[in-house]
């Protein structure tokens, strides 16, 4: 028999060393304050997690931080209609952000996004309504009910876009699932999780089992003035092994015969036919229109937006990385916003089919595109105004 091994010690020291390489590491946390048409934004970004307390008197709020790391603590010069200063102090060896409004009436709301973190305030004038006591530490968003208001001016719109839906099912799983229920499943939780932790407002293409042309699905994001189209699909292959998740932004010259077939999959049937009867030459001509459609200008962004979504798609799930891709999908070309397409995973592989039908791993999925999402809009900050 062995001797038994000195675990407690151990993992004290282990501990110790874990708290103290914590303490020398320097933590930078950027401040900045931006305006939008009827709110205003506080950002607060940190290199690593940070708990924050906030606690309102007056005019003022102040933002308390803690973390066991040393702060480097840096502020944008402010030039808001709300806020009138933003300044670091300390007290009691705690790092205290003053935030000073022009007013004593205002009301805001309180939310974390992000890796590694974002705390986020936006402020709006008016009346103080109920608000978190004084001191209450914000960890989870507060729910943020705008599911069915109209959209306030300067709110920014999100459309998402389930596949299929109706008679068109899309990609079949051995096991009974489709792709249409599946899409839908995910959409509705990716709604769920933007309307909680961000302000903006997201129109689905479809929110129950119907089906909608290609062309409704993109003029619903034009006519909303969409900041971003996300479509939502579940992969289909002939080959039972094929698996992994692939975000997908247009392109105007996919030759990969593979993603042309899915690309023809993912499109309407008359619109494979029509492809097919299509002879080369025409072909050529069709990729010269591509250059003049809505999603042109927009194809630099939206493969950006692949790659974080991707990038996140990749971190969370665990699927096998199929990288991002440029295929011609449909949908996307009258899209006059960045647009991607993510395929999930694959329904006709047995171990994804079954992963796609199960709730965590579709909340997972709406989590990873969120994440993307937010990474995205942190370096394309929307414009306020519409
Ligand atoms: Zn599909």
């Amino acid at each position: 028999m062995s001797k038994p091994r000195p675990c407690l010690p151990a993992a004290l020291s282990v501990a110790l060393l874990l708290s103290a390489a914590l303490a020398q590491q320097t933590v930078t946390v950027r401040v900045q304050v931006r305006d939008y048409a009827d709110f205003t934004r506080l950002t607060l970004e940190a290199s690593a997690k940070l708990e924050t307390t906030l606690s309102r008197t007056g005019a003022t709020l102040d933002i308390q931080v803690d973390s066991p790391a040393s702060l480097r603590l840096q502020t944008a010069p402010v030039s808001s209609r709300l806020v009138r200063s933003i300044n670091w102090g300390r007290r009691g060896g705690r790092a205290i952000l003053t935030v000073e409004l022009k007013s004593s009436t205002f009301t805001y709301n309180a939310f974390t996004a992000g890796q590694p973190f974002q705390l986020m305030l936006d402020f709006r004038e008016g009346e103080e309504e109920a608000k978190p006591p004084a001191g209450e530490k914000v960890s989870a968003p507060p729910p943020i009910a705008r599911a069915s208001a109209p959209p306030a001016s300067g709110v920014r719109t999100i459309v998402l876009d389930p596949g299929h839906g109706g008679i068109e099912c899309g990609a079949k799983g051995k096991l009974g699932a489709l792709e249409k229920d599946v899409t839908l499943a995910i959409g509705l939780k990716l709604k769920a999780i933007i309307e909680r932790n961000l302000s903006f407002r997201v129109v689905m293409t479809r929110d129950k089992d119907t089906e909608v042309s290609l062309e409704n699905r993109a003029a619903l994001a034009n006519n909303n003035d969409a900041l971003l189209f996300i479509s939502i699909h579940a992969n289909g292959s002939y080959k039972k092994s094929s698996n992994g998740s692939e975000t997908f932004f247009l392109s105007l010259n996919a030759l990969d015969e593979e993603i042309r077939r899915l690309a023809y999959f993912e499109n309407t049937q008359a619109e494979l036919e029509d492809r097919i009867a299509a002879r080369e030459e025409e072909q050529d001509v069709l990729r010269m229109i591509l250059w003049d459609m809505a999603q042109a200008a927009h194809i630099r962004q939206s493969s950006r937006l692949a790659e974080l979504i991707q990038a996140e798609l990749n971190a969370l799930l665990g699927t096998a990385n199929r990288g991002i891709k440029q295929a011609p999908f449909k949908v996307l070309t009258e899209v006059a916003c960045p647009a991607v397409l993510v395929e999930v995973a694959f329904l006709s592989n047995p171990d994804e089919e079954r992963r796609l039908v199960s709730e965590g791993f579709q909340n997972n999925v709406a989590q990873a595109i969120y994440q993307g999402l937010v990474s995205y809009i942190r370096l394309y900050p929307p414009e306020g105004g519409r």
